[in-house]
């Protein structure tokens, strides 16, 4: 049983299919799935998706197992009108053409991804049960406890071999199993302090609007905020701006004509939202993300439950600003069907090997995104609250490391598989090749930031667009 038919829950029933498990998803969503793409994204509102309404964009993890693993996937969302788009194509230096998967990507809504998912998961074969929340585990064992299924909030038992908690961010299993008066290990979390305003627009024009700086994005992280576009499907993109939670004042960001103001400010994103050249398709939404969080359950500081693992967002959660989640979701699992595929027994060893792949596959992303926020957090509360900024521990930063990237095509290269979650960051950023070719091409060279208004700047277009 998996708990949770998300990304993480229905890529992981599809990658379950070839070793001959009998898999049934549960989701406390009513169905049924949106028939087409402008349905997704018009009624489909999912309380406990909250951020299928916000800009994603998808790193090439994701997109290229997908495209190795389940090419009906693939091609489902290309039919969908996804946007391919290759990263060397916007290479501010020549790099060589050699293999790299991971360097194309899709872009597409997050409500196109969902929908088009949770058909083409159905037509694949996966048993997917709508309207059947979870609400709790059934166990055996006594002193020694081994989950043995799940209950339903309407009172209903299904027994499982293995049950998957795939529940997204709130990771249900750690209150299941406190509620059967199991100890669970803490977690570890720290706040990303990130707040983001989304807005979906449509081109007006054949092509997009504007320039995609990023690869697959436009924009930038500015000194006290940022704003990036990401393209999505059928002539669509989305903008997020993000700001400290704690701004008051950019609250007004929730007001479309305040939102919009901002982004005419901003250089970079001006020209996605110029009279001619855009529509807006939504109101602006709103959310303060996630902390970053390694889910104690589902590492080898919990005592073993066998027959319980946590899955995707249930395990480990990474500031969305980085936009990881739905790619490393995808590769957790994979790569937890392969560990089943091994060890298909629930039992000590399973739980101890599922917990070291959270710690190898998911954790040095969390860790990642804590160090590349306390710098950002830095400057930006320097700037909006005059706080005199922390002293941050050595080492190569993502600001430094970008900076770096425009000059050398190796230091790209590598960071730009580090962007689209491809190995393991400390690979990149502990490598002394690395480093010395980013002093090298630092040397004495100046880049200037990305253009942006200043704070006072800032706040005078709030302050007159509210007006
Ligand atoms: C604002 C924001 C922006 C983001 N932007 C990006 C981005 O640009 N790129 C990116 O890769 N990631 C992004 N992410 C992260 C990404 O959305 C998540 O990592 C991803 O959705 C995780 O997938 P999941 O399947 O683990 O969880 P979810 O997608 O949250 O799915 C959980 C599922 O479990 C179901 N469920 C919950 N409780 C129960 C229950 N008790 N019983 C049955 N079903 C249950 C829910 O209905 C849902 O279908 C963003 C996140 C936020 C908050």
């Amino acid at each position: 049983v998996i708990a949770g038919g998300g990304v993480a829950g229905l890529v992981a029933a599809l990658a379950l299919r070839p070793s001959g498990h009998r898999v049934t998803v549960l989701d406390r969503e009513p169905g049924p799935v949106p028939a087409s793409v402008p349905e997704a994204n018009s009624g489909w509102i999912r309380p406990s998706v909250p951020q299928a309404l916000h800009s994603h964009a998808f790193t090439g993890l994701g997109t290229g197992l997908l495209r190795e693993h389940v090419p009906e996937l693939y091609e489902a969302l290309v039919d969908a009108a996804a946007r391919e788009i290759d990263l060397r194509d916007s290479a501010p230096v020549p790099v060589p053409l050699e293999d790299a998967d991971e360097l194309r990507v899709l872009a597409c809504r997050r409500r196109t991804f969902d929908a088009v998912l949770a058909a083409t998961a159905r037509r694949l074969g996966v048993t997917v049960q709508a309207d059947s929340r979870v609400a709790g585990l059934e166990i055996s064992g006594g002193e020694r406890p081994r989950v043995t299924g799940v209950r339903l909030a309407d009172g209903g038992v299904l027994e499982a071999d293995l049950v998957l908690d795939a529940t997204g961010q709130r990771c249900e299993s750690r209150k299941w199993l406190a509620v059967a008066g199991i100890a669970t290990a803490p977690d570890e979390s720290t706040s990303g302090e990130f707040s983001c305003y989304s807005r979906f627009f449509r081109s007006t024009r054949d092509e997009l609007p504007g320039v995609l700086n990023r690869g697959n994005a436009g924009g930038g992280i500015f000194g006290h905020y940022m704003a990036f576009v990401h393209p999505g499907d059928n002539g669509t993109f989305s903008i997020g701006i993000g700001v400290l939670p704690d701004d008051p004042e950019m609250k007004a960001l929730r007001d479309e004509e305040t939102f919009t103001a901002v982004l005419r400010a901003t250089p970079l994103l001006a020209p996605w939202v110029a009279a001619d050249a855009s529509e807006a398709i939504s109101p602006v939404y709103a959310i303060n993300t996630p902390d970053n969080l390694v889910r104690g359950v589902a590492t080898t500081r919990q005592r073993a439950v066998p027959g319980l693992l946590q899955l995707g967002d249930a395990a480990a959660v990474s500031n969305p600003l980085y936009g990881r989640g739905v790619s490393l979701a995808i590769a957790h699992a994979f790569r937890l069907a392969e560990l089943l595929a091994e060890l298909p027994e629930a039992g000590e060893t399973q739980s101890a090997r599922a917990a070291e792949l959270v710690e190898t596959l998911l954790v040095p992303w969390v860790h990642r995104a804590v160090a590349d926020d306390r710098a950002r957090i830095a400057l930006w509360r320097a700037a909006v609250h005059g706080e005199r900024p922390a002293p941050l521990p050595a080492g190569l930063d993502l600001g430094t490391a970008t900076r770096a990237s425009f000059f050398d095509a190796v230091v790209w290269r590598r960071l730009a598989a580090v962007q689209m979650s491809v190995g393991r960051p400390e690979q990149f950023y502990d490598d002394p090749e690395i480093r010395s070719r980013v002093a090298t091409a630092l040397d004495g060279r100046e880049l200037p930031a990305p253009p942006a208004p200043s704070r006072e700047e800032l706040l005078r277009v709030v302050h007159g667009a509210g007006r």
